[in-house]
This record gives structure tokens, sequence and C-alpha cells, in this order.
């Protein structure tokens, strides 16, 4: 029998010790998959084949002794990360048939360490969303409550690891989607420091924030996978040139007492859900019981932080997408002329929101508007990155909550889009200034809807982050 909460570490040790092998443990997770996703529409793209033979070849070399950190342990990719020989549509219409003919780089480094791919996972189109709503494919419901969201954009991976449909996920973080469906679906999730993780490979939303991180089901798990994942690559001129950090070995220093930070503002938000505020409130207790010292501490600039994301991201957007024409990938819809034929391929390839952040980034970039959007929210991003500098002075960490409420229904702010602008409002801030960003379950709401806590380190300090996270979840 295979428990369902099995996580990677314990996942190791069964395959090992051969309580099960690869082949049965991929079997389960696509015997959940079959039961569970017709109604929660968390995958695009099922590799039943192709994951049962490599975990044929995982048992053969567990057999021989040889295997390597995740030998064997079946994982899914959000659909916006290219995996090579299997369609890649960033869950949008225009990338409908889209096969790459490459991996990217961090997909690349968790299949040589040995992973099963079990498929593709469900995602607003091109990241674009916080409910997964802004699919093409349907919405990826919740695993907790069919009638809520998973969450977004990274719904689909969050809900494939929260069911045990697959142990870990790969997704991509721009303003929130890694933490945000995680803390919807009661999972770890980690958007690294910005420069961490190559990005080659994953379709770009906004590059001057666009991240990719692991989602999984403890925080050791996520120690493990960023040691497989991180590190400088030639491909991607923005990841870091230095030595990761042996993040696995660090979970079990010593336990050294902590100065956590608790940002006023993120406590103070209008819209506020009670409940969340006070689950957040008594983890946040805990931590004070384990021997850390808390302070309250002031980010002025949070309030800023969805408008500038709003104009930032968009203004980037408009730019990465410019290169889904209809003529170079995906699907073509003929026109008469060229300019109709890249008009309809768009008109027919983009959802809603997809569309309307083009607009908003063609905008604030035009002759005329630069200066009063763009460059002005790039002035005020520095303020904010300011905020955070002044108090990491004072702290090592930052605690919040991931979201300020609990997952809401299916439809019910499709209508309105500040509403659902305004669900980043926890996780932009630590966007915009490039740092990472740890989303841990500590409890549900009295409805059986998880919540999620948000700890935020200094950048390139993933180490301090888990091993506070590792040790608070441990006792
Ligand atoms: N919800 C945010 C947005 O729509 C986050 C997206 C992301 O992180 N990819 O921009």
């Amino acid at each position: 029998m295979i428990p369902r909460e099995l996580t990677i570490q314990e996942a190791s040790a069964g395959l090992q010790k051969k309580v099960f092998s690869s082949v049965e443990l991929t079997h389960h997770c696509f015997d959940i998959l079959k039961k569970k996703n017709a109604s929660l529409n968390a995958f695009m793209t099922v590799c039943e084949e192709s994951a049962m033979g490599e975990a044929q070849a995982a048992d053969d070399l567990i057999a021989k002794g040889r295997h390597a950190r995740l030998t064997g342990i079946p994982f899914s990719v959000k659909d916006a990360i290219c995996t090579r020989g299997i369609r890649s549509t960033g869950s949008a219409k225009i990338l409908d048939t889209y096969v790459p003919p490459f991996d990217a780089t961090v997909v690349q480094k968790i299949r040589s360490a040995g992973a099963v791919l079990v498929g593709k996972t469900n995602c607003d189109a091109f990241g674009h969303g916080a409910s997964n709503e802004n699919s093409m494919y349907g919405p990826v419901r919740n695993p907790y409550d069919e009638t809520k969201v998973s969450g977004g954009s990274s719904g689909g991976s969050a809900v494939s690891v929260a069911t045990g449909m697959s142990l870990f996920s790969i997704a991509e973080d721009t303003g929130g989607s890694i933490r945000q469906p995680a803390s919807f679906c009661g999972i770890y999730g980690l958007r690294p420091s910005y420069g961490r993780n190559s990005r080659y490979g994953v379709m770009p939303m906004a590059s001057s924030l666009d991240t990719v991180g692991p989602m999984a089901r403890s925080v050791a798990d996520i120690a493990l996978l960023m040691e497989v994942m991180a590190g400088h690559d030639p491909k991607d001129a923005t990841t870091v040139n230095d030595t990761v950090p042996a993040y696995v070995k660090n979970l079990d220093a010593p336990f050294t007492p902590l100065r956590v930070g608790i940002p006023d503002e993120y406590f103070e938000t209008e819209g506020m859900d009670e409940e969340t505020r006070t689950i957040v409130l008594r983890a946040i207790d805990d931590i004070q019981s384990h021997g850390h010292t808390l302070t309250r501490v002031s980010l002025p600039y949070t309030k800023y932080a969805i408008p500038v994301y709003y104009i930032l991201v968009p203004s980037e957007d408009s730019s990465n997408l410019g290169r889904l024409d209809g003529i170079r990938y995906g699907v073509q819809k003929q026109g008469e002329t060229l300019f109709d034929t890249y008009a309809e391929s768009r008109a027919a390839g983009f959802p809603e929101e997809v569309k309307r952040r083009i607009m908003i980034g063609t905008y604030a970039l035009s002759a005329g508007y630069y200066d009063a959007y763009y460059r002005k929210a790039q002035k005020v991003r520095t303020l904010l990155c300011q905020d955070f500098d002044r108090v990491f002075h004072d702290v090592d960490l930052l605690v919040t909550p991931t979201s300020p409420f609990p997952a809401f229904g299916v439809g019910e702010k499709t209508h309105d889009v500040l509403a659902m602008y305004l669900a980043d409002i926890f996780a932009a801030p630590a966007s915009l200034a490039g740092l990472p960003g740890l989303s841990v379950p500590v409890g549900n709401t009295k409805g059986g809807l998880p919540v999620g806590m948000q700890i935020i380190g200094k950048r390139l300090d993933e180490s301090t982050v888990f091993h506070f996270a590792h040790h608070l979840s441990l006792t």
C-alpha cells in the first residue's frame, strides 16, 4: 500500500528498500489521476506510456544500485515550461499544437536526476492569472472543495501535488503563481530568488520578475529539488554565477534563533479574511514559542505593489508575447493579408486577460505615456526594493500571509479584474524585489480550506528560509 501523502524523501526510501517499485508508485499516481482529473482538470497532457517506461528504467537502475537523487519519483511540469517532444501550450490555444524540440534547463536537470514525468499541468494562459480560470482549457478546481478555484496561475501543478497525482511539480512564479496556489491547496511552494534558477525554456511573461521553482509536500523536498535545479546556466544570462548552497545539509544545521519581521501592512489590508488572519497569527505565535524573536516592521510602499506590478508586467508581457504571431510557432489562422493572419491568429489564440495585458502594456510603453506610467512604475519599484533592504538590516526573515483569503468560488472574481489582481497583494512585493518566498501550509478554515503563510528571505538566502521552515514543521 502506498500512502497518499508520501514525500520525495519517503518515496525514495521506499524505493531503495524495495517496499514498492517505481512502476507501482507511478501506477498509483495514474490511478489517482484517472479517478480525479476529470473533475479537477489539473492536466493538459498525460504521458502514461512514456512514464511507465521511465519508471521501469528507474527500477532497473535501483536494482543495480545506480540511482540518482530523484530516481523513480513521479513529477509534473507546468505547461508554460518546455518539455522535449511533449506538447507545451502554456494553456493558450495559440500554442495548442506546439511540441518543443528541447527541454527547459530545469526540466533537463530534474530528469537527469531520474524523476519520472507524469504529464503537463493546466495553468492560467502563459501564467496570467490568480485562479486558473484564464486557462483556455477550463479552470482547475480545488481538491478541498470543487466549487472553489485551485489558485493560479500554477493551479494544475498545485492540485497534482495535493492529490498525489505526482509527488512534486515544477512551476513558474512571476507574481505569486507558485505561492498562491500552494496556499490554496495546502502544499509547499517556493518562488526562488530572481536569478537562482535558469528560465531557459520557460515561456516568458515578465522577464524582470519570472522565476521557476518547486511545489512539493515538505520543506525538505523543496530544498532537495532546489539543490538539483539551481545554478548558473550559460543559456540564461540572468542566472547568478556562484555555487549553489548545500540546502539539504543546512536543514539539519544546529537550530539558530532568528529575528523574524512581521510587516504591519500585510495584516491591515482591506478585504482581508478574518479567519486567514487568525490562522496566520496563530502560526506566528508558534514561531515565537520556538525561540525566535518577533519584530513588527513597516514596508510602507506595499500599497503600491499592485499598481506597479500591473504596469510593469503588462509592459514586459506586451513585448514578450510579440513572438506569438501565428507564423513562427503554434496555430495559424489564415487571413487575407499578412496583417490579418497575425490579427486573427492572436484573436483566436489568446484569452481575454492576455489581450488586456498586451493592450495595457503597449499603451504604457508608448511615446508620451512611457514617462508617466512605465518610468514612474520603475521608480516606485526601486522604493519598494529599498523598503525591503531597510528592514533586512534588522531582521533575517519576514513572515506574512501568502494570500489575504483562502480559495474563492469558481466564477466569483472573473468579472472583476481588479478584485482578481488584489489576490496577489502579498505575493507581488517580494516578486518585484527579486526575493525568495516560500508558502507553507499553516492550517485550515472551518470550511476546510487550506491557509498558507509566506516566509520571505533575503535575496539568494533560500538556505535561511528552508532552515527556519524545516525546524518549524518538524517540531
Ligand atoms: N496572478 C499574477 C498575475 O496574473 C501572477 C502570475 C504569475 O506569477 N505567473 O500576473
